[in-house]
């Protein structure tokens, strides 16, 4: 069995129940059972519900699964969009997700920032449909202030707003009323195996596709939401789906939901000010985000003095698996998740190795 501890942000830890809910699923048969079928159904059901308790998402958002947060990044291009997106862009995700609209020739904006760097814009060219915001940049350590959202969603009644919530929930809360739709890929924050992404849409997103649709325009076939809303509603999808990945993000979420949403974003705090702390004293690293505000409390960053390869390998040597840095800060930066998989003592004992370094 490993030994290995993985402070990585991506795939990252499991969730400590995985192994017993694989091993159930083993015994049950999961891998075997029609998704046509009654038991999918309610694994399906039971999931949807168990998220909206879990994010509290609103009664009239609709969630739905596809493959991944990259994949809702084209998903969203394709129906939520018919010539214009704007973006705002300061690490590799949020990046990733305005080029996609280059390669659909839309005519879209961006209010792009160094790295990490506070946004100073959030004016939105009149001819957007909708406004992406990337809520916790997994590249940097960088997370959106709230309060910028809720002043988004002030000014720009009419757009949309896709809000991006890879690596940040469930650590942290979103108030999704102040977005349209939101996403995100299961092997971050939840501590599952990679492979699912997860598409939470409301009336708003589902009207949209269907006036493009009405229009003559196309929105694809696979996962076009009109598809994914008409099997969604018969508690299905529309292709064979990883029945797997569902089943066990269903029995994640009801245990975090029986640790109490409240503890989880409470712990977070607690271990990411446990975390920050050590590197604020620490003679060999530094935080990469200079704004206390905008530092994320799922992935903390620093810069290491001299580079990071020594200091992974220190930590590998004990079994534990720190993150590098991203893109250009590949070799200079560590990255720390921090999510509900780790627990405190967990956290304090790598503080405190930090801090012996
Ligand atoms: C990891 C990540 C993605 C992409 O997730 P995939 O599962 O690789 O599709 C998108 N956005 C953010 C913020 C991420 O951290």
């Amino acid at each position: 069995m490993s030994q290995n501890l993985f402070f990585t942000v991506g795939p990252a830890q499991l969730f400590y129940t995985i192994k017993q809910h694989l091993n159930a699923a083993l015994n049950e048969d999961i891998g075997s059972i029609s998704h046509r079928g009654k038991e999918f159904q309610s694994i399906f059901a039971e999931t949807r519900q168990g998220l909206r308790a879990l994010l509290s998402v609103p009664d009239d958002y609709e969630i739905y699964f596809v493959s991944s947060a990259t994949e809702i990044w084209e998903r969203i291009i394709q129906n939520l969009v018919v010539s214009s997106t704007h973006h705002f862009v300061n690490g590799s995700f949020s990046q990733r997700f305005y080029d996609f609209t280059d390669n659909y020739r839309l005519d879209s904006s961006s209010h792009t920032v160094n790295f990490g760097e506070e946004y100073s814009d959030f004016s939105v060219p009149e001819k957007a449909e909708l406004i992406s915001v990337t809520y916790n940049e997994t590249s940097t350590g960088y997370v959106f202030n709230p309060n910028n959202l809720s002043a988004l969603r002030k000014q720009n009644p009419n757009k949309l707003i896709a809000l991006d919530v890879v690596s940040a929930v469930p650590g942290i809360p979103v108030d999704l009323n102040l977005v349209d739709t939101a996403y995100f890929s299961v092997q971050k924050c939840f501590g599952l195996p990679a492979g699912l992404g997860v598409w939470i849409v409301n009336q708003k997103c589902i009207d949209k596709a269907k006036e493009k649709e009405k229009s003559g325009l196309v929105t694809g076939s696979l996962h076009a939401l009109s598809s994914l809303k008409s099997n969604g509603d018969k508690n299905m999808t529309p292709e064979t789906p990883n029945v797997m990945a569902i089943y066990l993000l269903n029995k994640v979420v009801q245990d975090m939901l029986n640790k109490g949403v409240k503890n989880i974003h409470n712990e977070t705090i607690y271990k990411a000010v446990t975390l920050y702390n050590t590197i604020e004293q620490s003679s060999v690293l530094s935080p990469f985000i200079e704004n206390i505000e905008n530092r994320s409390k799922t992935v903390c960053v620093a810069k290491v003095r001299d580079g990071n390869n020594a200091l992974i390998e220190q930590m590998k040597a004990k079994n534990l698996i720190i993150g590098s840095g991203y893109g250009p800060y590949k070799s200079e930066h560590i990255r720390i998740a921090n999510f509900p998989t780790h627990s405190k003592e967990q956290i304090e004992m790598l503080a405190d190795l930090l801090a012996s370094l």
